[in-house]
């Protein structure tokens, strides 16, 4: 067991196991959470106020959450000089599961992503976003209820590796020197360079992890987005790759687009569609007709940027949850950022990282709890009290504090 300098192990807590490709639940699992920068505190304390409350509702005190307190991002290097602590890293590779608030990245210059660095030390291989709507919840679309789409984001690879040169420096140079002159290409001098790597084994499980939850859950299809006619062997193989493991591994269970086009009959229904769809096009297709699309599989950069617009769809990214998803290992945590102009004004929505939460608890297995909380959820928007960003899409509703977002929800648990 790592020894802790910074954090504190509860000690009423136990670890989270795994084995035979299975977590092994106690009944009160340790989980380490980290507060985040900007809004994070204030999302965070609103958040856990709910996951505490539907936990204690559900299993009246037979189980519950010790939660660990990780340090990373701007609380880390003020209070330890270090922005993200290796002991953080550590605990949250020993407890398995834990949850997580927005950490800032500054443009350009600084230090590198904290949240691209964690993702890729703790090999979170697939960041799981899921879109839907909440009845009720103000939408620039006519009909967001169409909207229900999981995306499977990869999380490690293609540019967000973090692979790349400064303009004007000797590694920028040298890498230039070596393609020009023994690869045959051209760049223009004094160029930034950065390099895109994508393998057949990280797409391949990414959109393995897509096909397994599209079986287990009963969507109807798995879209594979990539930008593979202009980025042929990064985005292309990406495509190829994936219909590859969707045939050599899923067989029967599953069909390709062009295929169903060919046959007629009952065979079409039992199939789960494996479709792709060129990356610019799929953003008018979610926009236009977003109920033929159910699961995404999709390289890291388009992840990103898909989700962020998917999740406008529905009414924002207060209301966008994502997950961080390897074997045996998860981080949850919002799709948004730290949205630092709102820091410490008790102001922004929760339900970004209290719908991470429900993510977190199915993951548990304690489904019940992710249920409770949903329900909440929807009472409290039926109540029409609710956040700045909801608010000024739903006429006639009433702007309330983060806070008292949280207490609207854990009431419309009961
Ligand atoms: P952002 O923090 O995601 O915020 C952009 C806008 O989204 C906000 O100004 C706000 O819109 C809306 N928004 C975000 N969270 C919301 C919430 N909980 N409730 C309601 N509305 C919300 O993006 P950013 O300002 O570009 O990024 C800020 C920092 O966060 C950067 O340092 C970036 O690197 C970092 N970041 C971190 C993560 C992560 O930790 N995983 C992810 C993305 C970005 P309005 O202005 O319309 O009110």
């Amino acid at each position: 067991m790592t020894s802790y300098r910074f954090a504190t192990v509860p000690r009423d807590g136990e670890r989270i196991g795994f084995s035979n490709g299975k977590l092994n639940v106690p009944d009160t699992p340790i989980i380490p959470f980290i507060e985040g920068d900007g809004t994070g505190p204030d999302i965070w304390r609103a958040s856990r106020r709910v996951f505490d409350a539907a936990v204690q509702r559900i299993f009246a005190g037979k189980r519950r959450v010790a939660w660990m307190e990780v340090f990373a991002g701007e609380k880390a290097f003020k209070a330890h000089n270090d922005w993200l602590p290796q002991e953080t890293v550590d605990a949250m590779q020993e407890f398995r599961v834990s949850i997580k608030g927005p950490l800032t990245t500054p443009v350009g210059g600084g230090i590198r992503s904290l949240n691209v660095t964690l993702r890729q030390v703790l090999d979170l291989y697939a960041c799981i976003r899921p879109v839907r709507y909440f009845e009720g919840v103000g939408a620039p679309v006519k009909e967001p209820g169409k909207v229900d789409v999981v995306i499977f984001r990869e999380n490690i690879e293609d540019v967000y590796a973090g692979i790349e040169w400064k303009a004007g420096s000797e590694e920028a140079r040298r890498v230039r020197d070596f393609i020009v002159d023994t690869m045959g290409k051209n760049i223009r001098e004094g160029s930034a360079i950065g390099i895109k790597p994508m393998s057949e084994f990280g797409s391949k499980r990414l959109v393995d992890m897509a096909i397994r939850y599209a079986l287990r859950t009963g969507r109807q299809s798995v879209t594979l987005v990539h930008k593979g006619n202009i980025m042929k062997f990064t985005e292309g193989a990406f495509r190829d790759w994936g219909y590859e493991v969707a045939k050599e591994r899923y067989g029967e269970h599953v069909i390709s687009e062009a295929d169903l086009g060919k046959i007629s009959g009952s065979a079409k229904v039992d199939c789960l569609v494996i479709k792709d769809r060129i990356a610019d096009a799929m953003f008018q297709q979610l926009l236009l007709r977003p109920s033929e699309y159910s699961v995404i599989a999709t390289p890291n950069l388009n992840g990103d940027y898909l989700s962020d617009a998917a999740a406008a769809q529905v009414g924002g990214l207060g209301m966008a949850p994502g997950g961080n998803v390897g074997d045996g290992l998860a981080c949850f945590e919002a799709t948004h950022g730290t949205a630092p102009k709102y820091a410490g004004q008790d102001k922004v929505n929760p339900c970004s990282v209290i719908l991470s939460g429900v993510m977190m608890f199915e993951y548990l297995e304690w489904d019940d709890v992710g249920r409770l909380i949903v329900k909440g959820i929807e009472h409290a928007i039926k109540s029409r009290r609710v956040t700045y960003d909801l608010a000024r899409q739903m006429p006639g509703s009433t702007e309330v504090s983060t806070s008292a977002f949280a207490d609207a929800i854990i009431a419309g648990m009961a």
